[in-house]
């Protein structure tokens, strides 16, 4: 770090990026210190939280002194704070945040000769911005905070995944496609993104399909412990995936990235006009297939539908004791998805991608590819 001053916010967030794990330890300790309570509000295990929390930081620091990035970075602060609605934070954890993370910024500086006066005063300009912000977003967003939910059924389509029913006393508002931040009491204060796999309906009836990560906190919990009768919350809906224009839609779904083209696909079948969709569902081997036996009657009822079934393996691995026939009843052809794409031509085609990371970024290069403007081609964050 320089000890010279005017270091500005853009040096600033380059002096404090090497310090990130150090300086956000400080910085939480520091909060925690000043109001104990607030710890109650995060998770057990601060490492995650204490990385995601640098990446805004370095992101606003370095933004603001960019020109045209203001309004981008004012929406994207006014979305964090409707998402922290989830937390349950009030006026005065701001304010104390915000003081805690001005003086952390002073004390990392401090044994470097300090800030000057114009350096400290973009500092607090900055922080205060983040904050306010964040404030003003939460503040202004009418609906609930959080939404519950009782699981009704669990089912166990194959071991490695967990398919989830709920029912809303108030049903949430979202729309298909759509993900949402989602805690279970077996790991409370941790939150994660899970796809709603089915629309929005009067009953308030949710499903999700959930895969099992090895050493997972929140999906290994729901694979051993959820039961009917728990209550999950959920904070808030994000999602740009959707199929409601005119343009041929062309669904990449790998496991279970099934989970949004379903709810889109049953939103679509309850209309009378639909355009053209083709769903590539993949999954390692035919018995994962998990959920063919909703797909072919939707496909056998709706002329506009096509599902092409796409498996890595003709075999199934050893473990799979039981595996699901229900592939059967429609196409299945072996490859990759991005293979099983090299064939089409997507242009003028909206392209919809989910699944795990590597398949979606894949797909969307492929889809390019074949001929889909990338503006076309929709996916969740990854
Ligand atoms: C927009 C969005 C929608 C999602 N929808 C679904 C969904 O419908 N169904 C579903 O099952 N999951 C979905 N996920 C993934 C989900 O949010 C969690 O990340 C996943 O369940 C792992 O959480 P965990 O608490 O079990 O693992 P963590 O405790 O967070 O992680 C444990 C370890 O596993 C690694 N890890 C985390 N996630 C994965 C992964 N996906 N693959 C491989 N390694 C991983 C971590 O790096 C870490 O080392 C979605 C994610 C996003 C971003």
């Amino acid at each position: 770090m320089g000890s010279h001053s005017r270091h500005g916010l853009a040096q600033i967030a380059r002096d404090l990026r090497p310090l990130s794990d150090e300086f956000t330890k400080q910085l939480f300790a520091r909060l925690f210190g000043m109001d104990p309570s607030l710890r109650e509000l995060f998770p057990a295990s601060m490492t995650d939280h204490r990385a995601v929390f640098f990446r805004v930081l370095d992101h606003v620091f370095t933004s603001i002194p960019e020109p045209g990035q203001q309004d981008e970075l004012v929406e994207f602060l006014a979305q964090l704070g409707r998402d922290h609605r989830k937390y349950g934070l009030t006026e005065a954890n701001y304010e104390t945040m915000a003081t805690a993370l001005i003086a952390q910024v002073h004390a990392t500086y401090a044994s470097h000769g300090g800030l000057d006066e114009e350096d400290a005063a973009v500092v607090e300009q900055a922080v205060r911005l983040m904050t306010g912000v964040m404030r003003g977003g939460a503040h202004s967003d009418p609906t609930p905070a959080r939404r519950s939910a009782e699981v009704v059924d669990t089912l166990r389509p194959h071991p490695g995944l967990t398919v989830v029913r709920l029912v809303a006393e108030e049903p949430l508002l979202f729309r298909p496609g759509q993900y949402v931040e989602t805690q279970i009491p077996q790991v409370p204060r941790q939150w994660r993104p899970f796809s709603i796999a089915m629309p929005p309906n009067t009953q308030g009836q949710m499903e999700f399909h959930i895969r099992s990560v090895p050493g997972g906190d929140l999906s290994s919990a729901i694979h051993a412990d959820t039961r009917p009768g728990d209550r999950w919350l959920f904070g808030q809906v994000h999602g740009i995936m959707r199929a409601d224009g005119e343009q041929p839609v062309t669904m990449i779904a790998g496991g279970t990235g099934l989970a949004p083209m379903k709810s889109i696909l049953l939103a679509m079948a309850a209309r009378a006009d639909n355009p053209d969709v083709h769903l590539l569902v993949g999954a390692r081997s035919p018995g994962l297939l998990y959920d063919s036996e909703s797909l072919a009657p939707l496909a056998a009822t709706n002329p506009w539908l096509r599902v092409t079934q796409v498996t890595d393996s003709r075999r199934d691995p050893w473990w799979l004791k039981t595996p699901s026939h229900g592939w059967r009843t429609l196409p299945l052809r072996h490859g990759s998805l991005v293979d099983a794409m090299s064939r089409l031509d997507l242009q003028g085609h909206r392209v919809l991608v989910a699944g795990p990371r590597g398949l979606v970024r894949a797909a969307s290069a492929a889809a390019a590819a074949r001929g889909a403007d990338p503006y076309d081609v929709l996916h969740d964050p990854i």
